[in-house]
């Protein structure tokens, strides 16, 4: 308890300090401007100066007499003077027709005076210290400077209305369903209350970055028309210890007061982390934060119209207090859009902007596989932008096309310098890829070949565009895949029999697909179906860990050695096999720059004619 001490001796110190700052002011400071404001005259000039009628005020006190001259531009001047014994002063002022008067020595003026320079600072004072005390304890979370702890002051971002409706969120069918649900007990409780069926608490929104998890629930909000309250779940886990449960605390009870609404907590898994993956010591703030956040969702009664919604991108990471029924009971996952889901972000977007008639979404959309709807959303952008560069008033086909590569691969290095001999081999590199993939039975259809440089590093790329979406995969087209990014090594293998560290990409690629057929796919004959890894965050980059022994482990490369080793071989015999047109294309390649599919598969079937 010594922390009650503390303030006390700081609160002593303080009023010190006050007082010796008043007494200060009253001793010298005062005194001094009061000097300074008033010119003192000997007796002689004061009588000099009533005569010359320059005198308008007088004011005769006990032992001094204060006067007041007007000067020509209108500037008041006081004067002070001894007082004398002059029997004919009166006399003296009337003559000059000065106003005049005498001031009854005033006997209560001693406790006013005192009144007025000791206490009224002091009152300014402790006021002014209280101010900014208050001050720095909102900046310093509650322990200002041992001062006793304060209310949180929760940046709590409050939207009365979000402006979002379903509308505004393409695709996702099954998440709007999910929430319909949510929005209609918003609309009218009573039709739930009746039945004597619960809500759900609070809802979970689980999938990858940029999906529309926020969107939706703003759109929930929205749609509803109840207020919008939104923390990110960072915001909880401040420096200093406490504060988390204090805005928890702070959230939900504005939460109640302004009932119905929803209160959102984004990044839920910054709090929500499971309480024992931390190990020793683990994280208290947070600890402390999560436990506010179970304490005030079991507080408050499933009809006050407080509906929780929360997203996060690391569900397996979460706490299984938070998944328990009557708080995160519903999990709503919203995943990477399909082919349709990309179209139809893409036509929401699009309206935004001005967009000529020509706009093949379906095509954008298939090029997109596995872009986000953050993505989609910055690649219609970006082709808004570059229309603009381009000095047009409306975004055509080729803005978009441009764009999805710009976001891609990034931006071209147009003034990249790049010597003749690389352009050759990059070129032979890229159309390798092209032809082991147009020779394969399920290879996905070459739909560009470039080898304009790009920011990301690319140097040149073989663009592959699906006539429909797939969501399987066969261990032929895993194989074919391989074989495809193993065909641009090859090619540089084949015609300058060389090899260059233009294959980095390819080969990491290739080598993660054949990683994945062995150890999670169950394509190998070795391991069969033996689950070999698990994926640890599916919607993070889905980096896998591998459980098995050392021994094992050696296997599982050997393994995955095997199946790259016969596919480079594969995509060498192939392009052996079609050694004139590898050439005819790379040259065709180098002059151009950019071709398209159609202009790769007029001249590979015009050879074989
Ligand atoms: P998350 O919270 O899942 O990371 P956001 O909701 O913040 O993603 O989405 C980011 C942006 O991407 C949105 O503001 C919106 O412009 C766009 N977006 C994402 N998904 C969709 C969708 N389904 N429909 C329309 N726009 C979307
Ligand atoms: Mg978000
Ligand atoms: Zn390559």
């Amino acid at each position: 308890m010594k922390d009650i001490k503390k303030p006390k001796k700081m609160q002593l110190i303080f009023y010190a300090a006050i007082m010796f700052v008043v007494l200060i002011l009253n001793a010298v400071v005062f005194p001094a401007l009061i000097n300074q404001s008033v010119k003192k005259v000997d007796y002689g000039t004061f009588l000099k100066q009533v005569e010359n009628k320059q005198v308008s005020e007088v004011e005769i006190q006990q032992n001094q007499i204060g006067y007041v001259i007007v000067g020509e531009d209108g500037t008041k001047t006081v004067y002070i003077t001894g007082r004398m014994d002059d029997p004919d002063l009166v006399n003296r002022l009337y003559a000059s027709g000065v106003k005049f008067s005498s001031v009854i020595p005033d006997e209560t003026s001693p406790i006013i005076s005192g009144l007025l320079s000791w206490v009224l600072p002091l009152i300014i004072f402790i006021a002014l210290g209280q101010y900014f005390g208050k001050k720095m304890q909102g900046k310093m979370g509650g322990l200002g400077g041992g001062m006793a702890f304060g209310k949180s002051n929760a940046k709590v971002y409050m939207e009365a209305q979000t402006g979002k409706t379903f509308a505004d969120v393409a695709g996702q069918d099954e998440a709007k369903e999910a929430l319909q649900e949510i929005v209609d007990f918003l609309h009218n409780p009573n039709k739930y209350k009746d039945i004597g069926a619960t809500i759900p608490k609070g809802a979970l929104l689980v999938g990858p970055p940029g999906t529309g998890k926020t969107l939706l629930a703003k759109a929930v909000a929205g749609e509803s028309k109840v207020p919008f309250f939104s923390i990110s779940g960072s915001e909880f886990v401040e420096m200093f210890v406490g504060m988390g449960a204090a805005r928890v605390r702070d959230l939900f009870k504005e939460a109640q007061a302004k009932a119905p609404c929803i209160v959102f907590i984004d990044e839920i898994d910054t709090i929500g982390k499971s309480r024992n993956s931390s190990g020793m010591g683990g994280n208290d703030e947070r600890e402390q934060t999560l436990n506010q956040l179970l304490t005030e969702m079991d507080g408050f009664a499933p009809d006050t119209g407080v509906v929780i919604l929360a997203a996060t991108n690391r569900p397996e990471t979460l706490d299984k207090a938070l998944l328990r029924p009557g708080r995160f009971d519903r999990r709503i996952p919203v995943e990477l859009p399909d082919l349709q889901g990309r179209e139809s972000i893409l036509r929401v977007h699009a309206k935004k902007v001005k967009m000529a008639g020509d706009v093949d979404f379906n095509m954008i959309a298939r090029a997109t596989s596995g872009a986000s709807g953050a993505d989609l959303a910055n690649i219609i952008n970006e082709a808004a932008l570059r229309a603009v560069r381009m000095g047009r008033t409306e975004i055509l086909h080729s803005d978009l096309e441009e764009s999805v590569e710009v976001v891609i691969a990034g931006y071209q290095r147009k003034n990249a310098v790049i010597s003749m001999k690389d352009k050759l081999t990059i070129a032979y590199h890229e159309v390798g890829h092209a032809l082991v993939a147009a020779m394969q039975q399920h290879s996905a259809p070459v739909h560009k070949i470039t080898i304009i440089p790009r920011t990301s590093g690319a140097l040149g790329y073989t663009m592959q565009v699906d006539e429909t979406e797939q969501v399987l995969m066969s261990k032929e087209q895993a194989l074919d895949k391989i074989a495809t990014f193993m065909g641009g090594r090859a090619a540089e293998e084949l015609v300058f029999k060389t090899v260059t560290s233009g294959a980095s990409n390819d080969i990491e690629q290739s080598t993660k697909i054949a990683r994945a057929m062995v150890t999670r796919f169950g394509m190998s004959e070795e391991f069969d179906m033996m689950a070999l890894e698990t994926v640890n965050n599916p919607y993070l980059g889905g980096d896998t860990s591998l459980m098995v022994s050392p021994d094992t482990s050696a296997r599982v490369d050997a393994e995955i050695l095997k199946i790259i080793k016969s596919s480079h071989k594969r995509a060498a015999d192939i392009l052996e096999e079609n050694k004139a047109k590898l050439h005819e294309l790379a040259k065709y390649l180098l002059e151009k720059e950019t071709i398209t599919g159609e202009e790769f598969m007029a001249i590979l079937s015009k050879q074989e004619c």
